[in-house]
Parts: C-alpha cells; structure tokens; sequence
C-alpha cells in the first residue's frame, strides 16, 4: 500500500548491544536493532539460537549481561513487570479453562482496575476483532485449539498494549489451522497497527506474517530485513541454507568485479553473485543456488535464455501436490546432487530415475559466500 516516504515512525523498540550468558553459555550475543512503531517483527531461527532469550529481555523477564533495550524510549528494566503495556501469547495459552471466554479476556482489565462498566464493552469488542463475537459465554474448555488461541490473543490485546509479543504460540496447532492462525495474526496486527515481535522456528510463518525478519544463529544476529530480501538476497549461507531450499556448490574464487564473483568447481567456472565482502581470489567459496531457481528440461534441451547449463542424472522425483522435486547427479560438478523444484503441472513428472536431463540457471540467481 501507499505508506508515506520519511521517518515517519517512531521507535517503539531499541536493542542496544545486549548480551546474555549463562555461566559460559552465550544465549545472544551484541544484538542490535531498532523497531519502528506499528510493524510486525519475526525472530526466526534454529532451536537454541537464542530467540525466546531475546524475547524474554525485551519482556523484561531477564536483564540482558549487558547492553540495554528500550521500549517507547524508556529502558524496560526500569519499568516494574505489571506496569508494562505489554501483551503476550504463548505456546502454553495459560488460559483459565474453567472460566468463561469473556472472563478470560476481562482478567487483564481488572488486573489493571480498570472502570467496571467499561469492561463488558471492551471484551466484546475484542472478542468480536478475534471472531468469537458470541462464543463470550463458552467455557475455555469447551472451545477448539484454535477458538482457544483467538481468546489469548484477545486477552493479550484487550488492554491496548503498546506492544505484543509471540513465542511459538502456534507450534501445537496442526499446519492447516496453523496456517489460518498465521494469516489471522497478520489481519488483526494490521487492523490495530499494534506493535508485535514473534518468534518461531519455521521461515515459512516468518515469510508470510512479518514486516521484518531477523534471523539468528547462535545467538548472533545474522541479518534484518524484509521478508521479500532476507529470501532474494541472504547476507550468508546460514540465512541462504535457513530460508527456501538451497543448493551449496563449492569452490574455489579465480576472479572478481565488484559485483559478480567466478569460482572454479571441478574445473568448471562458475559465475554468481558475489554476496560477501571477506571474497577474495584464490579463496574457498559457495555459491548458494535456490531449487526454484534452476530449470530443467530433457538431455540437450533448449534452456538458451539462461546463463549457465549443466547436465546431470535424475536420482530422485518426489510429487508434492503443487510441485515435483527432482534430485539430480552432476558429473561435470564432482557428482553434486542437486535438487531442484518443478512447478509447472504441465511436465509434472515429466522425468523419471535414470533420466538424463540439463539443467540451468541465472548468475543472478546464485549468491557466492566464502566458505
Ligand atoms: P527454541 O527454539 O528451542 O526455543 P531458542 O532459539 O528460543 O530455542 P533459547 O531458549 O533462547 O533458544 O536458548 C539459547 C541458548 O541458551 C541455548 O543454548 C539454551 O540451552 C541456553 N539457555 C537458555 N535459557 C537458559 C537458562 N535459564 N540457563 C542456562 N542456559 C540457558
């Protein structure tokens, strides 16, 4: 949509070189960033990386060893825990299962005294935003997983919060309510511009619902950036190897420009894009490939539009439903399986094992790290 161009928003949440150890443990490590008011923001990365650590200090649960997180430009350590406007859902919900729906989400309001007659209004209101307008009266535990969730949510969000976080509230849900919860975490976010950090393990949820993506390994931060960059454009080959399906050639760098690097594989030059600033020639490299970015067609089939064409053997097609993953052998590149997606349902399953096939793909397309 049309957002104005400028500094419009301001900071709602500030992490300044904050670190946490645990005895020798380092659970983050220098983590910094800024988070502009209104957007929605994903932590993703492996388990251990660190995540929940992160999410729990900028709560205000933990104090970092060092650095300092500021939320609406006031440290979070100076603030005492009930005094936060901060909302939370959890994987474990913590609902009050013998209490009704609106009960559930009218215990924050009188947590926080506010006027009694204002408070059946407010949770329908927030019931309805949830899409449980009439569900009130319901037991906790007579609702589904995910009429559950939605009562969480409404709970986190009933006393206007100026922030909301998420840590893997949807890991327990099955993919395909996990998927609408996802899309219904997006809408409601949307809806009420509240500023929202989430944390998860799966890069398909990070890609759909966030503004912003930080990755972590480690502990350390490994890149910020929108969803659509963190995916085009990796700033290394843990980002390239965490989101999407990437194939690693390896090998050694013989020249490069300021864009582009060409490695030599097996005695084969290779041309990509040189993604890394340590690249130097003469150094071991990877270039980093995605499986939807390579084409395939018959053996000496007519790939001509693009750059680079190798040959290679079918091992192995798998059908997806809306795509057919292929697994295929290069010789000429010291015998790499590379895989690769098909999703075109008109030579759906056009190979088979033992094919002889060629393969193809753009020097754009391929991201070149030291190794
Ligand atoms: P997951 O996805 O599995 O929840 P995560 O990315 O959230 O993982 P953290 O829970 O932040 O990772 O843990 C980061 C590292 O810190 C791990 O190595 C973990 O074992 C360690 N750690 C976390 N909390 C503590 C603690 N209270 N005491 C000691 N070590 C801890």
């Amino acid at each position: 949509g049309l957002r104005p161009t400028g500094s419009v928003n301001p900071i709602a949440v500030s992490v300044k070189d904050v670190g946490m150890a645990f005895g020798d443990v380092h659970a983050v490590r220098n983590a910094s960033f800024d988070l502009p008011k209104g957007r929605f923001l994903t932590i993703l990365g492996p388990s251990g990386s660190g995540k929940t650590t992160l999410l729990r200090m900028i709560a205000g649960f933990d104090r970092p060893t060092h650095g300092e997180i500021f939320i609406n430009g006031r440290p979070v350590s100076a603030v005492p825990p009930h005094k936060r406007a901060i909302g939370m859902v959890f994987q474990k919900l913590a609902l009050f299962p013998h209490m009704t729906a609106a009960e559930n989400v009218a215990f924050p309001l009188k947590m926080r005294r506010h006027d009694a007659r204002t408070i059946p209004q407010k949770v329908e209101r927030y019931l309805d935003l949830v899409r449980l307008g009439g569900y009130g009266d319901r037991r906790i535990n007579e609702l589904s997983g995910g009429q559950q969730q939605r009562v969480a949510i409404a709970r986190a969000l009933v006393f206007e919060p100026d922030l909301l976080l998420l840590d893997e509230p949807l890991a327990a849900l099955d993919r395909k309510l996990r998927e609408e919860m996802q899309l219904e975490f997006r809408r409601i976010q949307k809806e009420l511009g509240v500023t929202t950090i989430n944390v998860t393990h799966d890069q398909r949820e990070a890609l759909v619902v966030s503004d912003e993506i930080i990755i972590m390994n480690g502990g350390a931060i490994q890149q910020k950036a929108r969803p659509v960059d963190a995916y085009r454009a990796p700033s290394n080959a843990f980002v390239a190897n965490f989101i999407g399906v990437t194939n690693f050639l390896e090998g050694r760098i013989v020249e490069l420009t300021s864009t582009q690097a060409v490695f030599e594989t097996n005695g084969v030059r290779l041309v990509g894009i040189a993604a890394d600033a340590a690249l130097a020639p003469g150094l071991s490299c990877s270039g980093a490939l995605r499986a939807e970015q390579i084409r395939i067609a018959p053996m000496g089939g007519r790939l001509d539009e693009l750059e680079t064409l190798v040959d290679g053997q079918v091992v192995d097609c798998i059908f997806e439903g809306d795509r057919v993953v292929y697994e295929i052998r290069v010789p000429d590149l010291a015998g790499v399986l590379m895989r690769v997606f098909d999703h075109d349902p008109e030579s759906h399953l056009q190979f088979g094992p033992g094919d002889e096939v060629r393969l193809g793909w753009n020097a754009r397309d391929m991201h070149v790290f030291q190794k």
